[in-house]
């Protein structure tokens, strides 16, 4: 139905993938791209200055682990990508650049049921030029 997914995830806040994965293989008909995409946000030059040479590199091999991880976990075959930048600019350029015709995203943090939408997801909702299906 789909050709082109994309599912962002918070990695601190991974507990809602699986089922967002699982919508994504649902939504998507064979030969459909889904891409699980985690953004690393930038911290200011001046703090990372003051961190020790490597970390951000780490910190995106491991994400792109964790996301790797994920993929393997589901029965489908997603591709994943780590970027750095703003979450919800980042996540609205990578489903241009890529021709996403759907996002995915949860609603919000786990446990914050009174929230109508986290900032990220209110902010891809709102822009986005394709559709978005919120998971809550
Ligand atoms: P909250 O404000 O409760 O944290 P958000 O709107 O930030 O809610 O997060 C909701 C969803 O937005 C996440 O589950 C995920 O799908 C997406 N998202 C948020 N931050 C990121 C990120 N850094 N990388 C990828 N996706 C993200």
């Amino acid at each position: 139905m789909y050709k082109s997914i994309l599912v962002p995830i918070d990695l601190a806040n991974a507990e809602k993938s699986q089922p967002m994965i699982e919508i994504a293989r649902k939504l998507g008909g064979e030969g459909s791209q889904i891409l699980l995409l985690n953004v690393v946000e930038e911290v200011p030059s001046w703090i990372a200055n003051e961190l020790p040479e490597g970390i951000l590199e780490k910190s995106r091999q491991s994400a792109r682990s964790e996301l790797k991880a994920m993929a393997n976990a589901s029965v489908i075959k997603a591709k994943v990508e780590v970027r750095s930048g703003h979450p919800y600019k980042t996540i609205l350029n990578v489903a241009e650049e890529v021709g996403t015709d759907l996002i995915i995203i949860a609603s919000h943090k786990p446990g914050l049921q009174d929230y109508f939408l986290g900032s990220t997801a209110a902010k891809v909702v709102r822009h986005a030029s394709c559709s978005v299906l919120v998971t809550r």
